[in-house]
């Protein structure tokens, strides 16, 4: 089907369910159970079900310890020890299942884009080491390719990163990074074919910005499966003149975790 066709049927969904919802009390994006008038998008319950990354964790990848083995907060872990230097810290709210793994299937394959918000609000709150929280200044998302953009229509790490630089008050630089060429979607891919999936895969922007210069990054996306991905966008912002970069992202993928345990 041609892009246009398929824009042309997106559309037409998009219509029904804008003329569904006039009539139909709004519902929830996960359970389809009633809305509240101040929930946006998923109900309380599925909120209070999505299962957080808890305590205590690598210091720098954020993982919890019960997947690492790593007894104590301020410990870091095996699976970081062989990241770049320039990536200093990860932290995600949530683990990708259940609830939280639902949410984020909502908004980037079910287009329910107003849930953006209220994920970056809880990602903005997620807490990195006291100097990481002194120096991130901007905050950039992972982009998506100009092929993948056409089909979907937005990008889903840019609208958690719009509503994560409202919450924490700090600038967006939302076209900084760009993909440099269409990669294969990382879900299918083993660890080791992720990285040479995306390796070299981005680029920073015609002439790299003064704010760039020296500056501590805060990278944004909606999951972390490997690092292999946010080790892409590190060399190429690093590259550019960025110090170093940390990660935020709504959920951290379980599947490599329960890789590490085997
Ligand atoms: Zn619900
Ligand atoms: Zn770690």
């Amino acid at each position: 089907m041609d892009g246009v066709g398929r824009r042309g049927i997106d559309g037409s969904a998009r219509r029904l369910r804008d003329w569904l919802d006039r009539f139909l009390p709004p519902a929830c994006a996960v359970c389809a159970g009633s809305l509240a008038r101040r929930d946006s998008g998923v109900c309380q319950l599925c909120w209070s079900r999505a299962p957080a990354c808890r305590f205590p964790r690598c210091r720098r990848c954020g993982i919890p310890s019960a997947d690492t083995g790593v007894a104590a907060t301020d410990a870091t872990c095996l699976e970081c020890a062989t990241w770049l230097p320039y990536l200093r810290e990860c932290r995600a709210p949530y683990v990708m299942a259940g609830t939280a793994a639902a949410m984020v299937h909502a908004l980037k394959y079910r287009g329910w884009k107003e849930l953006a918000e209220e994920m970056g609000r809880r990602m903005a709150a997620a807490r990195f080491s006291r100097e990481v929280e002194a120096e991130v200044a901007l905050i950039v998302p992972v982009p998506l390719s100009a092929t993948r953009l056409r089909e979907r229509g937005f990008n889903q790490a840019e609208l958690l990163a719009r509503s994560v630089a409202k919450y924490r008050g700090l600038p967006l630089a939302a076209d900084l990074l760009q993909r440099r060429r269409h990669t294969r979607r990382q879900a299918r891919l083993l660890p080791r074919q992720r990285l040479r999936n995306v390796r070299s895969a981005f680029e920073v922007a015609g002439e790299p910005e003064a704010e760039l210069a020296s500056a501590h990054l805060l990278l944004v996306d909606d999951v972390l499966t490997t690092a292999a991905t946010a080790e892409a966008c590190v060399r190429a912002l690093c590259g550019a003149g960025a110090r170093a970069v940390s990660v935020l992202t709504f959920a951290r993928a379980r599947r490599q975790l329960a890789g590490k345990g085997g």
